[in-house]
């Protein structure tokens, strides 16, 4: 396989007339933050706009946005974004990249453009929207793009295909090709071999499960699991999966509806979404099912289904306060919790501690590591392996994933007969030019993670974030000198404040004799000022806290004139 890394890429020379750059700033070599750049004749069009979100060792971090800095100086260039579905790492980047140009038209389905209206509401933007059906074709500048319909874990998900004077090519977004979806819905492969017939350029496709040998399961296959938790729970029943995941909570619907359950969503995200889906006619709510909490709430325990985000861990969402009994519903014996979602790596340890807290007041816990209740979103080895034997791409870049998963696909697509030197495995910055016919790495460009914190881009920095995980492990000491400019020796003796760190009265000794002994040394060749004074407690201090007790606590010296 190609370029295996990319350490060494210079920055990208210009586009030749009639080429097609493309340039991946997330998504690739990771998963989520799903965003590609296409340039064309001067033109950009943006394929998708989404969050990461962070791991434990990036605290305060809310969500981590891609890197705009490489088309900032570029924005009245972009004719369009363009979204392939509705989940948080594509859209959910999409706000703040229309605050930066407020008028980029966003082109979508209408369940992803609902789900993406109402960010822009709490925002209070308002960019045009072109709302488009699978099958369509419209243009954005130099770009002649058609909309394929795929299956997905959200409904009304679409591949793109971009034709420009470069070629034709296939982004298939997330998708899979459960034969038996919900809504009947199956991805288009009419569709993927037609475009195979005209000649698929670049094929961009979604590595999430290339390592999966076999078939995803269909949707359907997971009802029995979920119609035997509601047959056998003898109390409440809680169920708790992603927002976004209508299908899935359209099986809980039905299976409520047989059981003679009510159902109450919670959790804000879940209430708007499902209030969206079911308003736009993706969800099927029988009059009289649904009700709010209060009533729910009042009714007999084994007629109540209580649906709720939180199903990865997330510490503020409704199941983790149950299972901390910070929440109004009191789990206790006989309640049965149903976790009918994946377990996104880097999430598990906060999974079993919510699952451990349920289990412990009492509760039933069905998840997919006991019971088939989930099944995935993403094509597995198997379905990607018929899509390039209909497609039959020219050139292959294997998008959506970690090293691991784009590897993986691109085996795959060396397997099915594209040859070795027209994959091309990617990530985040590097930029590919389609010219004549063939994909290659030109070169790289700036693609960094973008931490937003609270509400502020910018306020956390990867430096930031290491006095973070600093002031974790290590705490923090301020040192307080008091200095008498006429001798240039401390007017008073040194104070310590510790944070994190025992406030105890050896290591003060310790540090206090360690900071005099440096002082006279420093003394004896030249006069000390209160900056240079601050720097030497501050190094002494550091040096010593490394040498005594093998700590990097975050040292601040404070020097003040007597
Ligand atoms: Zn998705």
């Amino acid at each position: 396989m190609i370029n295996h890394h990319h350490l060494d890429l210079p920055s990208p020379p210009k586009l030749p007339k009639g080429g097609l750059r493309v340039t991946p700033l997330g998504g690739l070599g990771e998963i989520g933050r799903n965003m590609t750049v296409f340039e064309h004749q001067g033109k950009l069009l943006i394929v998708d706009c989404g969050v990461l979100f962070p791991e434990d060792n990036q605290p305060g971090i809310n969500v981590i946005l891609p890197d705009f800095s490489s088309i900032r100086h570029r924005l009245n260039d972009i004719v369009a974004i363009v979204l392939t579905h509705g989940h948080e790492d594509h859209i959910g980047g999409v706000p703040h990249l229309i605050k930066e140009r407020k008028n980029i038209p966003v082109v979508g389905s209408k369940l992803t453009l609902a789900f993406v209206g109402a960010k822009f509401q709490e925002e209070r933007l308002s960019p045009p929207v072109v709302e488009v059906v699978a099958g369509e074709k419209r243009s954005f500048g130099p770009f002649d793009l058609e909309f394929v319909a795929v299956n997905h874990s959200i409904p009304d998900g679409l591949a793109i295909a971009i034709r420009t004077e470069a070629g034709l090519v296939l982004h298939t977004g997330d998708f899979k090709m459960d034969q038996f979806p919900l809504d009947k819905r199956i991805t288009d492969l009419g569709a993927f071999a037609r475009l195979a017939e005209e000649g698929v350029d670049l094929f961009l496709t979604d590595s999430t499960n290339a390592e999966v040998p076999g078939f995803t399961t269909s949707e359907e296959d997971i009802r029995p699991a979920i119609d035997a938790v509601f047959r056998t729970s003898p109390r409440r029943i809680v169920v708790s999966s992603f927002a976004s995941h209508v299908h899935r909570i359209q099986q809980v619907l039905d299976a409520a509806v047989k059981n003679d359950r009510k159902v109450a969503f919670v959790g804000r995200s879940m209430v708007r979404n499902m209030g969206i889906a079911s308003d736009l006619g993706y969800l099927n709510v029988p009059k009289g099912l649904v009700v709010d909490l209060k009533t729910l709430e009042k009714l007999p325990d084994d007629k109540m289904v209580l649906v709720c985000t939180g199903s990865q861990g997330e510490p503020m969402a409704a199941l983790s306060r149950m299972a901390n009994r910070e929440h109004i519903i009191e789990i206790g014996d006989g309640d049965t919790v149903l976790l009918a979602s994946s377990l996104i790596p880097g999430n598990e340890n906060a999974i079993y501690r919510v699952i451990n807290g349920l289990i412990r007041w009492g509760a039933n816990v069905v998840h997919k590591g006991n019971a088939k209740v989930h099944v995935s979103g993403h094509a597995s080895a198997g379905e990607l392996v018929y899509c390039y034997n209909i497609v039959k791409p020219k050139n292959v870049m294997p998008v959506h994933g970690e090293w691991r998963h784009l590897t993986a696909n691109a085996e795959l697509a060396v397997r099915t007969g594209v040859p070795e030197d027209r994959v091309i495995i990617a990530e985040d910055g590097v930029v590919v030019d389609l010219v004549n016919g063939r994909a290659s790495i030109v070169g790289k460009v700036k693609a960094d993670l973008v931490f937003v914190d609270g509400m502020s881009i910018g306020v956390a920095s990867e430096e930031a974030l290491s006095d973070r995980r600093m002031l974790a492990e290590d705490g923090a000491i301020t040192i307080l000198g008091i200095l008498d400019t006429k001798t240039g020796l401390l007017a008073e003796p040194i104070e310590f404040f510790a944070r994190g760190f025992a406030h105890d009265d050896e290591w003060i000794r310790g540090a206090t004799k360690a900071i005099d002994d440096a002082m006279v040394a420093a003394n004896q060749s030249k006069r000390v000022d209160g900056a240079a004074l601050e720097l030497l407690l501050t190094r002494t201090m550091n040096r010593w806290m490394q040498r005594k007790y093998r700590r990097t606590p975050v040292i601040t010296s404070i020097v003040v004139d007597a």
